[in-house]
């Protein structure tokens, strides 16, 4: 279970305000789409529910807890831009999880553990239909399987959240097509919470069980940032 509050927040950069004063929930097993113009502020969002950035006031909550100070593998994140690293293979790259989240993930395991880890990454491959390409490095892959690559390595820690920044931004329209059932179905089976930035307004509505507006906010230094929500 993993419902995510977010009390009051703003997020300001220097003298620059970002967010100010979000509030909202995003419910057990929800696919939230966020969409809104670029700089809006919706990366900033997901950095902050992922623990990259804190919030410059304001809480936010996954289950009534605060959320940990530190990226923490309960919540998994898969990036326009993949976060696999090149000199590993893609199995190398599903055991040691995201370069973001730091040991004891990363660290070096050995034996029995070496094992059942290396399963869990061969069960995840062949979720994402990436079984025949184990041993093969990033490189060799398209896009869509590189960004399958990172779904699987962002499920290994079995996430109860699942965020998504643009996840299928730079793919082509068949890809992508494919990916949607691929999120809708791992989604379904694995009873994430999910949140997922695009800026294809078919996208959201097609994937998301809600979809929210960030806009942006304008000069008068009065008006609220306001979140809109509209029903689907
Ligand atoms: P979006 O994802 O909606 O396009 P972002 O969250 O990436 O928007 O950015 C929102 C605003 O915050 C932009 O004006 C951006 O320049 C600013 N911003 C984001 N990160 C930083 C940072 N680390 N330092 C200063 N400004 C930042
Ligand atoms: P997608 O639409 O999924 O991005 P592509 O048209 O890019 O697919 O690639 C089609 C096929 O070509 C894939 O099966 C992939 O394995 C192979 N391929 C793509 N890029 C490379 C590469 N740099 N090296 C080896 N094989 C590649």
């Amino acid at each position: 279970m993993a419902v995510i509050r977010l009390d009051n927040v703003s997020k300001s950069y220097g003298e620059t305000v970002v967010l100010e004063n979000v509030s909202l929930t995003i419910e057990d097993n929800e696919f939230l789409a966020v969409v809104g113009p670029s700089g809006a502020g919706k990366t900033t969002l997901l950095r902050m529910l992922l623990s990259q950035e804190a919030p410059s006031s304001g809480r936010i909550l996954i289950d009534d807890a605060p959320i940990a100070a530190e990226p923490m593998p309960d919540r998994g994140v898969v990036f326009q831009r993949y976060s696999v690293l090149p000199h590993r293979t893609v199995i190398r790259n599903v055991m040691t999880g995201p370069e973001w989240l730091a040991a004891p993930f990363t660290g070096r395991v050995m034996g029995r553990a070496r094992a059942a880890l290396k399963s869990r990454a061969r069960n995840m491959l062949d979720r994402v239909g990436l079984g025949d390409h184990a041993t093969l490095y990033p490189a060799q892959l398209s896009g869509g399987q590189q960004q399958r690559l990172a779904i699987a390595q962002a499920l290994m820690m079995n996430p109860k959240v699942l965020l998504l920044d643009e996840p299928f931004g730079a793919l082509d329209p068949a890809t992508r097509r494919a990916m949607h059932r691929l999120v809708l179905g791992l989604w379904a089976e694995h009873k994430m919470t999910v949140v997922m930035i695009t800026h294809d307004l078919s996208e959201a509505f097609h994937l998301g069980t809600r979809v929210v507006a960030v806009e942006k906010r304008r000069h008068d230094p009065h008006a609220p940032h306001r979140y809109g929500s509209v029903i689907t």
